[in-house]
């Protein structure tokens, strides 16, 4: 009989290598159905309701406590709107007049404390009515019995457990007490693998029923490598995985000797090792890891970490503090890129057929210029504190970036009669990472100044896979033909009109695609700041000329297999 000590092993997908142990901490996201009941105790009701409320001010008291600056004035602000007697008198009213549990009552009776909120035109105190929900949540929860977790505040070693982490819910997590993640669904392109390998933190996907498998609390290890999960390992397993745990960080200390190393070929050709990153704490990897520049900053991390949309202040001092930071090296900044699979609560997004097709990014940024100015003034002010490029996502058109020029060109002229300083010939490139723009490369590459290719998307929208969809993710490949072929346009477009031409995706990491992409003349590769030392240590071991032949041959190559195959005959050979 199968008791809960006995060992087992679970497999999933490893999305990021390294071992952790832990205990777990199951996070339940689906959405509660909240029963309407009549009850015949009023009293007793009320009773519960206030005793819900008190728990929920004594935990915010305690933080307040510990909080200083801007946390605790925001903290003591939420302890007043609690603290308001009118803030529950509707779900009183509920629960005595027309004697409804308190659960429905606190639902139905604060909707409509929100609603007034949201109707506010001043926009303060619309941004209240996120406060006020999330009071809401929980005090339902503690109705429930229900602990809701606090993803910012974990204990230490906590292997986290959902069915799928939001891109909202990963860029909360209080990663120095997270060992791992381990999710139901969830692919390696996914933007919670992509913040994981960041983090170096183990993550395994693709666990069947792995919220009901594991339990709460229980220890775990867990191999971000091969996918494997060890439910109350052996001593004998600990010791397997220890052992691993120290190969995989010798081979990164075997790459120290690549930190500030150039990044070239045997025969001299130079490309630029930049990083991706999500916020200005990513700034200390890249640094530590001494990428050359950061290619991407995915500016959408700083609305999902906020409740409310950022001000063009609090958005001026990341910019600024990033730029800073890098000491003049290039930091290329992407303007918000949401929508897809990145959901923020408060833009309050419609539901669309098809997210990734939808209305997202640049599309609803040029239609609501209260989003996209206050990021634009931003990015201009802070462009005076270092080198600074803006990089807008989702270019399909010629047209498209005409009209988010525009608005740049709008924004230089306010300071300009301001008199407020910014970078005049600040830099302007696009993502390429839909196929219209590769095929036009040449034409559109005239009216920016850089091109970085969004290959996760890219390779989406020309094989029409989407990116997070396992039961067709065999057909995502970055080996496929016809992704290289649009590879190549956008380099060949990009150097024609005299621009340097980036790649931004995952694929620029990869250990088979880096010879090829080299050999295609690819300028820079902006990746992951961990990848950035096996990468220089990579390009260097490289002849130029001779990926030139691969790259020759590669393009005459029909299936993805071909390519693949040939990619990794070359690797045996010379990497
Ligand atoms: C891409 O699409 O390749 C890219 C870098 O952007 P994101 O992954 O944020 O969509
Ligand atoms: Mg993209």
């Amino acid at each position: 009989m199968l008791g809960r000590n006995v060992i087992k092993m679970i497999k999933g997908k490893g999305v990021s290598a390294g071992i952790g142990f832990g205990n777990i901490v199951i996070l339940k996201n689906e959405v509660r159905k909240i029963e309407k009941n009549i009850i015949e105790d009023s009293e007793k009701e009320l009773e519960k309701l206030h005793k819900a409320l008190q728990e929920v001010i004594d935990e915010t008291n305690q933080i307040v406590e510990k909080a200083t600056g801007t946390e605790k004035e925001i903290m003591t602000a939420y302890l007043m709107i609690m603290q308001d007697p009118s803030l529950i008198s509707e779900t009183e009213n509920q629960i005595k007049n027309s004697k409804i549990n308190a659960e429905y009552a606190t639902e139905t009776g604060f909707n409509s404390v929100i609603q007034i909120f949201e109707n506010m035109d001043d926009e303060y105190m619309a941004g209240r009515a996120r406060d006020i929900a999330d009071i809401k949540d929980r005090i339902i929860a503690k109705l429930y019995n229900e602990e809701k977790i606090d993803l910012s505040k974990l204990k230490p070693n906590t292997i986290i457990v959902a069915k799928e982490l939001t891109t909202s819910d990963t860029a909360k997590l209080d990663f120095k007490n997270i060992s791992g993640i381990i999710t139901e669904v969830g692919g390696e392109n996914s933007h919670t693998s992509i913040m994981a390998r960041t983090h170096l933190l183990p993550a395994v996907t693709k666990v069947e029923n792995a919220t009901t498998i594991l339990k709460n609390g229980e220890y775990v290890a867990i191999n971000g490598g091969s996918g494997e999960i060890f439910e109350n390992p052996t001593e004998e397993q600990q010791q397997n995985l220890i052992k691993i745990q120290k190969d995989f960080i010798e081979s990164k200390v075997e790459l120290e000797k690549y930190k500030n190393l150039e990044s070239k070929t045997k025969d001299g050709f130079k490309v630029e090792l930049v990083s991706n990153i999500g916020t200005p704490a990513d700034v200390e990897l890249v640094l530590k890891n001494t990428a050359e520049g950061i290619g991407l900053l995915r500016s959408e991390f700083l609305y999902m970490d906020s409740e409310e949309m950022p001000t063009e202040e609090e958005q001026f001092n990341s910019y600024k503090e990033v730029a800073e930071k890098m000491q003049g090296k290039q930091v290329i900044i992407r303007t918000l890129d949401v929508g897809g699979d990145k959901e923020i609560k408060y833009l309050k997004m419609e539901k669309e057929a098809n997210p990734f097709l939808g209305y997202r990014a640049i599309r609803l940024c040029l239609d609501n210029s209260q989003i996209f100015k206050p990021q634009i003034r931003a990015l201009l002010r802070a462009s005076a504190y270092g080198n600074i490029a803006i990089m807008f996502p989702m270019i399909s058109s010629i047209e498209e970036l005409r009209r988010a020029k525009a608005v740049v060109e709008e924004c230089k002229k306010e300071f300009d009669n301001e008199g407020k300083e910014y970078k005049k010939d600040i830099k302007i490139g696009i993502m390429v990472e839909i196929p219209s723009v590769a095929i036009i490369a040449e034409e559109i590459a005239k009216e920016c100044d850089f091109f970085s290719i969004g290959t996760n998307d890219l390779i989406q929208y020309t094989v029409a896979v989407e990116r997070g969809n396992e039961k067709i993710s065999n057909l995502y490949s970055k080996y496929h033909p016809a992704v290289i072929r649009l590879i190549k346009s956008s380099i060949d477009g990009a150097h024609k009109a005299g621009i340097f031409c980036g790649m931004c995706g995952e694929a620029a990491s990869d250990e088979l695609l880096i010879p090829l992409l080299i050999g295609l003349g690819l300028d820079e590769f902006s990746m992951n700041p961990n990848k950035i030392l096996n990468s220089r240590k990579i390009v260097n071991d490289l002849d130029k000329k001779e990926c030139e032949k691969l790259a020759e041959e590669i393009l005459k190559l029909g299936t993805t297999s071909e390519v693949e195959e040939k990619l990794k005959e070359f690797n045996k050979k010379v990497v």
